[in-house]
């Protein structure tokens, strides 16, 4: 069983209340491999809620406290969203899951890459903050554009 990103499986989780639906995911979802999960619902955030992005680095700096995740309006989103990595790392645990397929550049999912800070849709190489601590924890982390069949 693999943690994944709920709007990878069709969750309109997302900021905007769409979601980010790969068919190939679903079908594990069918299979009952997956578990959905979205890390900012978790922390407490409703949707739709205003897009956010980490400014003055990543997730590994934002758990260090040297780095925020800042709404499109200045809202301070860093204590939900590291809120709702906690609470996947803790579910993570509770069921024995060692791996996790998470969205690619979101201030939370994203794993190789990041958005800038700018709101501009420039991307920069980083991972968001559950991304970071579900590694940092031993878990391998896949995003829906690398990941990989279990066992190979
Ligand atoms: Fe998808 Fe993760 Fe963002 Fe939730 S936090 S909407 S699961 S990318």
């Amino acid at each position: 069983m693999d943690l994944i990103s709920a709007c990878l499986v069709g969750v309109n989780c997302r900021y905007d209340g769409g979601n980010n639906l790969v068919e190939e995911l679903v079908e594990k979802l069918e299979q009952g491999l997956v578990i959905p999960v979205c890390p900012e619902q978790l922390g407490g955030m409703s949707t739709p809620r205003n897009p956010a992005e980490l400014q003055g680095g990543d997730g590994s700096a934002a758990w260090a406290g040297q780095a925020r995740i800042i709404s499109s309006k200045g809202e301070d989103f860093t204590g939900a969203f590291c809120r709702g990595a906690a609470e996947t790392l803790a579910l993570a645990r509770r069921s024995g899951i060692q791996r996790a397929i998470l969205k690619e550049n979101s201030p939370s999912c994203g794993s190789q890459c990041i958005r800038d800070g700018t709101f501009s849709g420039r991307l920069i190489p980083g991972e968001g903050v559950t991304a970071w601590l579900l590694r940092r924890e031993g878990l391998q982390v896949f995003s829906e554009k690398n990941w990989v069949e279990k066992g190979k």
